[in-house]
């Protein structure tokens, strides 16, 4: 598709469940910024069954109009039908943007759509805005991140793009918000290929570490198990989630649900302490955006203390010991 013929902002909604994953209402806060430079319409493109009452939600966070397509076999996610009923809502409806969640489901779906529209995809981008010439522009890490990439798709449309989760705040709800709704009664087939028998989220400890508002993270600094065992207790002792830089996770302590950073998980925390990393573009890429950032390393010149609100010189073998028994004083 053309630019001449292509026009409004297009939000992916991703439900599982019946439940919205946070990535599309932060999305539509985003686009309705976006909205202020293009004024074009902002539209969330829902795909399910029974999933009528999310339109309400929708609206109330920014769309301004919502397209949801129904069948029973888009029920549960699943690849095939729903790249075929994205591509043909794109091709009804011509968007001359859409933008996806980089959630597990986005990432499979955003580029099966982008190869059938034949457009282009920037994947994983931490920012999007318009350029001087009003270009549309996304803003990805490259280069294992060392730097940042603004990737413009100039001539093929829709523009398409995947967006990590946290990078944009979700915008207030305003019950009063109303938006046109389109349903679509859709014939897919289901994909005759596999069945799913049963989804089980996978949620570690209970609590993901993007939705703690408390985070306690260790990195290569720390020197065993049993240390571990320390952090999550005072994590636990402050309300909060034990997290990790990538070392932990290669030493193969701590699972990779728990990897913050660029190839882990994008988190926006309240407060965070790292203890035991140096700040790698790589780490600090996934916690720049925290409110409190504390730091706790042996070397005064670690790159993590330029980013943090605390900080603290010492050997966290011998600092946290004794934070920790303050706490418990201070909580008999
Ligand atoms: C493509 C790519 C993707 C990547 N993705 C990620 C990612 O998602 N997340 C990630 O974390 N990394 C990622 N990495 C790896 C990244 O480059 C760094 O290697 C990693 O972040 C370093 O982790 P660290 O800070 O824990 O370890 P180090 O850099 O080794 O730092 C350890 C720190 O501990 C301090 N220390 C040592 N002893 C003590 C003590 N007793 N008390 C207090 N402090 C102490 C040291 O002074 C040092 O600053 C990626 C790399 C690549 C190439």
């Amino acid at each position: 598709m053309t630019k001449n013929e292509c026009s409004g902002i297009w939000v992916f909604a991703e439900q599982r469940g019946g439940r919205l994953d946070r990535t599309a209402l932060e999305l539509l806060g985003k686009a309705q910024e976006l909205k202020k430079n293009t004024g074009e319409e902002v539209t969330a493109v829902l795909l399910g069954s029974g999933v009528e009452a999310l339109a309400d939600t929708l609206a109330h966070h920014g769309a301004d109009r919502v397209i949801l397509a129904r069948s029973e076999n888009l029920k549960a996610y699943s690849a095939r039908p729903y790249q075929k009923v994205l591509t043909a809502m794109c091709e009804k409806y011509k968007p001359s943007i859409f933008v996806f969640g980089a959630t597990a489901q986005g990432r499979d779906l955003a580029p099966r759509v982008m190869c059938s529209l034949g457009t282009g995809l920037t994947a994983d981008a931490v920012d999007l805005g318009f350029d001087e010439e009003g270009a549309f522009v996304q803003t990805t890490p490259a280069f294992g991140g060392s730097l940042l990439a603004h990737i413009a798709i100039p001539e093929l449309r829709p523009q398409m793009v995947t967006v990590r989760a946290h990078v944009f705040d979700i915008p207030p709800e305003d019950p009063d918000r109303r938006a046109e709704v389109i349903l679509e009664d859709v014939s897919v087939e289901a994909d005759g290929d596999y069945e799913v028998m049963e989804a089980v989220e996978k949620v570690p400890g209970g609590v993901s570490i993007n939705s703690a508002d408390v985070l306690v993270a260790g990195g290569r600094g720390i020197k065993s198990e049993a240390d571990i065992a320390m952090l999550r207790e005072l994590a636990s002792l402050i309300g909060g989630e034990l997290a990790c830089s990538r070392p932990l996770v290669d030493e193969g302590w701590l699972a990779h649900e728990l990897q913050i950073g660029q190839s882990g998980t994008t988190v926006k925390p309240k407060f965070i302490l790292n203890v035991g990393i140096s700040g790698s573009v790589q780490y600090m890429v996934g916690m720049q955006k925290a409110q409190t950032i504390a730091t706790v390393n042996t070397y005064d010149r670690a790159d993590m203390f330029a980013i943090s609100h605390y900080g603290a010189v010492a050997d966290y073998s011998k600092l946290l010991p004794a934070v920790i028994a303050e706490i418990k004083r201070r909580k008999q």
